[in-house]
């Protein structure tokens, strides 16, 4: 049950130095998310597609999405009509598209990495792309063409063959024209008119219809996330996955130099996403009036946007950590590993290498995390739920794979035989040692 109207929007405060390491943990802690019983329940959805394929995929798309269709797939060219966007929204998503390409684009390791580690021992790496993609564009509750973008920008960088856009139709069986426009701008192969985990597992196991593909990305509801987490774990689908995914989070450190009204407003852009949005603001040596006046613009703030209610909600559950350094605030950042990191520092650039763990950082006032979300060329699908210690956001390594290779010489093999051979008798492999050995004795 929310607050009532009058009631204030606000986050709940601590002081760090003064919370015990019980208490510190907590603030580091996100939602419990319940995946066990979420795989449960999709499983005899992705059962049903795996099984069924296009007539289950038919019969849950008109259930869930209230869409009634003969086929949910459909093929470029789009037609004009399916396209067809405001002029300035268009150059809007040209501009974004231009910038998360040109990023992407410098991401692409064209060089083969070329390296002799002995005289004659040639080893090299190089890349390649995953043939087919499957991009999830959610579509309940709003249109998404930045996450298309976000996705499919990197895969066309990368070259990926079949790129295939899953994403809910509307109840007339369409979907949203910003999202068409994004899909021929990234060379889509295919659109698939489904969403959650029947959408999941088309991707994964492929139907008479839709292009079984070799990765899964994008982020999603619940149903979407556990349908990826079961997929990526059946043999017989052969499928890997972005990353888990959990809900969206910044974490915002701000010292005296900061304006509380560019604070708040990028607390608040966070909040909006839904209730279980995280939203962390870590001061660094503010008086209680400087904390005050950031809160008091959080409120006001708030209550001229139009997704207050949802809001209140995640304001409501949000933490202001009280800390008496850049040094400290920035080790409690690494401890939370947020997926989004706002400094609001004095000299914040210089701050950045003490970074250890955040999916995408903004640096300085004039940075805000709306930037990176649509369009300044840094990608917007990040790590969650403190996987940030782990996980890279989706790059354009995220759509290739690295072939390693050698080349021994007959010199070369003179000098490492010897070393594999004496290696492999350690190991009991003799077949292994005998491969070296027959060619030593050959050369011999
Ligand atoms: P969605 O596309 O993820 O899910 C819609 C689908 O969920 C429907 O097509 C339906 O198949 C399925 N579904 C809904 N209720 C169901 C039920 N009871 N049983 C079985 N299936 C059911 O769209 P959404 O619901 O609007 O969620 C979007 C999610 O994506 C949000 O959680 C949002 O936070 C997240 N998101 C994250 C990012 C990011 O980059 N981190 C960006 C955009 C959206």
């Amino acid at each position: 049950a929310s607050a009532s109207p009058d009631a204030p929007i606000r986050m709940r405060s601590y002081n760090l130095s003064a919370s015990s390491p019980a208490e510190r943990a907590t603030y580091l802690r996100r939602p419990v998310l319940n995946s066990g019983e979420m795989i449960n329940k999709v499983k005899p959805i992705v059962d049903s597609v795996r099984t069924r394929g296009d007539e289950a995929l038919l019969e849950l798309t008109a259930k869930f999405d209230k869409a009634q269709m003969d086929s949910t797939v459909i093929f470029p060219p789009f037609s004009p009509e399916s396209m067809k966007i405001d002029d300035s929204v268009r150059k809007a998503i040209d501009i974004a598209y231009s910038n998360v390409h040109k990023f992407h684009a410098a991401q692409d390791e064209k060089n083969t990495l070329i390296v002799e580690t002995m005289p004659g021992v040639i080893c090299s790496r190089f890349s390649r792309p995953i043939a087919r993609v499957g991009l999830y564009v959610p579509g309940g509750t709003a249109i998404l063409p930045s996450t298309a973008l976000m996705l499919g920008a990197p895969a066309q960088v990368a070259g990926c063959k079949e790129i295939v856009i899953a994403t809910p139709p509307r109840p007339d069986g369409s979907i949203s024209p910003e999202v068409m426009y994004v899909a021929q701008l990234v060379g889509a192969s295919a659109i698939l008119k489904a969403g959650g985990a029947q959408a999941v597992a088309a991707l994964a196991y492929g139907t008479k219809t839709v292009p079984k593909v070799d990765k899964i990305f994008g982020p999603g509801n619940q149903w979407v996330t556990a349908a990826k987490m079961l997929v990526q774990n059946d043999t017989d689908a052969l499928v890997s996955i972005d990353m888990p995914a959990g809900p969206s989070e910044v974490l915002v450190i701000a010292d005296s130099t900061c304006k509380p009204g560019f604070v708040a407003a990028d607390l608040l852009s966070q909040a909006e996403h839904g209730v279980d949005s995280q939203v962390v603001l870590v001061t660094v040596n503010l008086s209680e009036e400087e904390i005050s006046a950031i809160e008091k613009e959080v409120d006001t703030q708030a209550r001229a946007l139009p997704r207050v209610d949802i809001i209140r909600e995640s304001i409501s559950k949000s933490l202001i950590i009280k800390t008496s350094s850049a040094e400290e605030a920035i080790e409690f950042s690494n401890d939370y590993a947020p997926e989004h990191l706002i400094l609001h520092l004095k000299d914040a650039s210089a701050k950045v290498p003490l970074v250890q763990n955040a999916g995408s950082v903004f640096v300085g006032p004039y940075s805000p995390e709306s930037c990176g979300d649509y369009a300044s060329g840094t990608n917007h699908t990040l790590p969650t739920n403190g996987y940030a210690r782990q996980f890279s956001g989706v790059n354009t390594q995220s759509f290739q794979k690295h072939i390693t290779s050698q080349e021994v010489t007959a010199d070369g093999l003179k000098s490492l035989g010897p070393v594999v051979a004496t290696l492999a008798d350690c190991e009991g492999l003799g077949a292994h040692a005998n491969a070296v050995r027959i060619r030593l004795r050959d050369m011999a």
